[in-house]
Parts: C-alpha cells; structure tokens; sequence
C-alpha cells in the first residue's frame, strides 16, 4: 500500500489537540481511498526548549527533510516569553520554513453559507468568498539587505530595510498561483504598488511575461495593494488567486483571515522545496489551551492542503466536504457558536467532521 511519510510537530498550547484530530482525520481518509500515513512525532518551539533547549533541534530538522511532509500545530506560550533571538520559539518555525525553501504560502480563506453570519463585516458581503493568498516567503523586504538602524553624523537616528526581488524569485511564486488557478476558478491578482515602487515595476512585468509565455489561459489583473485592501473589505468574492510579495501578502492575508469571523478555521501550507509545510493560520492561544474548546477546522483543513500536496486531491476533498457538512449541520466550537448551534468539544467537532467524511469519500470515489 503507498505510504507517505509525515512528520508530526503538536507544538505547544492548543497545537497538540487540533493536531490530533487532524492526524484521526488523516487517517479516516487514507483508509477510505487505499494510502497510509508512517509518522514520526516531535517536539518543536517550547515543547522542544523544555526537552532540547531549542526550538528546532537538529535531529528534527532533519526528519522533516527526510518526510513527504510537515503537519505543525503552533508554538509560543507565556512559559517562554522571556526567551529572546534563536531562543524563541517562533525562530524554530522560522528556520524551518527557510529549511525547507518554503518560498510560497497559500492561505485560501472560504466562508461557506453557514459561517457567513459569523463574519464581522455584513453576511451578503462574504457568503461564498473562496479566495487563496499565495504570499512569496523567503525574499522581499523581511529578507532585503541592506537594512540597518543606525545614528547619523547629526546625531539622528535613521534606519531602512531594502525591498528587493530577483526575476527568478518572482517568476516561481507566480508560476504556484497560475498553477493554482488552474485548479480552481481561473483568475489571477497580482498586487503591487507599482505606480511608487520601482521593484513592484519588476514584479508586475515578471507576472505579466510568465502569464504570456506559459499561462495566457489563466485570466490576470494588476491591482495596487492600496486598492486590493479595499476590495478585499468591499467585495471578497471577486478574487479567486491573489499573488503578491512578502509584505503585502503577510497584511493581506490578516485582513482576508478575519472574513470567516475565527482564526479558528484558517489553514495555511508553505511550499516549493520537496517537503511541504502545513499549519493552522493561528497560534497555540494559551488562553483556551487544554480545555477541549479549540476550533480544530484550520488544523484539519491544513490535512487537506498537505493530501493535495501529495497529489491525493479527492481525499482532500472528502475532508473539506466533511468540514462543510459538520458546519452545515449545527456542530460549532465555543469560538463560533451562536443561538441555535450545537456547542460541541475539540474532539466532538472532529469527530464530527469524521462522521460526514465518510460519505463524502465514498462519493468522491471514482
Ligand atoms: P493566537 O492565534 O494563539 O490566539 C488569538 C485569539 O484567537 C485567542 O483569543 C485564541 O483563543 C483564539 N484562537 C486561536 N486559535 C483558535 C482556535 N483554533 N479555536 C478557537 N479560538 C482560537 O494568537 P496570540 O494570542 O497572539 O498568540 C498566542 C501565542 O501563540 C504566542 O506565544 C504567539 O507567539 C504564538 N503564535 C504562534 C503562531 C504559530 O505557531 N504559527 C502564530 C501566531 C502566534
């Protein structure tokens, strides 16, 4: 029987209990369309501080190079904050994502008719967005030298970071979008600020010329990030692949996560090296931690991002149907549950979830 390898990191707070009904999910799928997961789980961020004394050790790295892919839950936690540099629990997730050669991260963010009234912004406004931000990852700006901080001759202080990209590293992020509007609804965005910033001139015209020599079938705009962000308030609905920088991407992405009304829901994948990354959008939220009310739905959706990843798209599927359905049937986590909604555990929600999968797979079956 195929077997694909993953490398499971529960992390710290709620990581290790979404992660769980991530994995049970995983495996209800496998068994209903003929693979099976090996895992090998490991400590990451705090969990990997208290065991290791770092973040990331060496001997995990190198099992999460070895794997088909990455399942993470989250790290950080109050234990912790007063780490500082390559002591943060952050800096093993940041290391391994550059370990990787993770160069682009996919959020999609949907909000199905049965979360639409969740949403902070009016329900008519977001019911049925179904958009995915692929943000490049590893160049940009956050990466950009020069960058310094420094006191000038006139006892100033001055400091600046360089946005800086290469044809090549724009070329590879907009070939993932293409890609991914080929599978979905056919229409690319590319956000810049090219009417200001010379490097966004360079990315518009990169986007454009792999659009024209590879991808002429896939529709693309142009849009200033200044107006994508208010069209993202304004009209979600209208975008179906948004492509866009480092900087852009990470507050663009914010902004289209709080569409669905919880962090709770959002998965999010970093790919472009062999071995992806798959992890909720949020973080280990102490605040909830080991009380059965975390939301597992971005953790089990980041499953269905990773079964894509391995070419397993109909058992992806099956996931996300499972979700929609345990939705549509009333089953709502503490962070989304309203009058008239059932109130059900971490677990349950999983379980939930699992329950209605398993129609769901034996339909998508070919
Ligand atoms: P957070 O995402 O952990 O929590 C923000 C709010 O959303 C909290 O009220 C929390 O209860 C809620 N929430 C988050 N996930 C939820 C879920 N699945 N179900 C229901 N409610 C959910 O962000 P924060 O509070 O700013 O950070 C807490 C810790 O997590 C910090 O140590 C931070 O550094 C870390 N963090 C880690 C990651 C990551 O691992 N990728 C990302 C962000 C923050």
């Amino acid at each position: 029987m195929k077997t694909y390898s993953i490398v499971l990191l529960p992390g710290d707070g709620i990581g290790p209990e979404v992660t769980q009904e991530a994995v049970a999910t995983l495996d209800a799928v496998a068994a209903a369309h003929d693979f099976q997961f090996k895992y090998t789980e490991e400590p990451v961020g705090g969990a990997a501080l208290d065991a290791h004394n770092d973040p990331l050790p060496d001997a995990v790295l190198e099992q999460c190079l070895q794997a088909n892919a990455v399942l993470l839950g989250a790290v950080g936690g109050a234990k912790w904050d007063h780490l500082t540099g390559a002591l943060r629990p952050e800096s093993g997730l940041l290391k391994l994502r550059k370990a990787l050669g993770a160069f682009a991260n996919l959020r999609p963010v949907m909000v199905p008719d049965a979360l639409a009234e969740a949403s902070p912004l009016r329900a008519e406004a977001v019911r049925g967005t179904d958009l995915l931000v692929v943000r490049e990852l590893t160049g940009g700006i956050y990466f950009g030298e020069p960058r310094a901080r420094e006191t000038l001759p006139d006892g100033r202080e001055s400091a600046y970071n360089t946005m800086i990209y290469q044809t090549d590293e724009i070329e590879r992020v907009a070939r993932v979008a293409f890609d991914w509007a080929g599978k979905r609804h056919r229409r690319v965005t590319s956000v810049d600020k090219a009417n200001v910033l010379v490097v966004s001139q360079l990315w518009r015209d990169t986007v454009q010329k792999v659009h024209d020599q590879a991808f002429a079938d896939i529709d693309l705009e142009h849009m200033y990030v200044d107006n994508a962000a208010m069209q993202l308030v304004l009209n979600p609905r209208q975008f179906d692949v948004i492509v866009t920088g480092n900087l852009f991407g990470d507050i663009l992405s914010d902004a289209a996560a709080t569409l669905g009304g919880s962090l709770g829901l959002l998965p999010s994948a970093s790919v472009g090296g062999p071995v992806g990354l798959f992890e909720p959008v949020h973080g280990s939220a102490p605040d909830i931690a080991g009380q059965g009310k975390a939301n597992p739905v971005a953790a089990i959706l980041s499953a269905a991002m990773l079964l894509d990843f391995l070419d397993e798209p109909q058992a992806a599927q099956a996931i996300r149907h499972g979700v929609d359905a345990a939705l549509d049937a009333g089953a709502r986590t503490a962070d989304l549950c309203r009058s008239g909604h059932r109130r059900v555990s971490t677990q349950e929600m999983g379980e939930e979830i699992r329950r209605h999968l398993k129609f769901a797979g034996a339909a998508d079956r070919p």
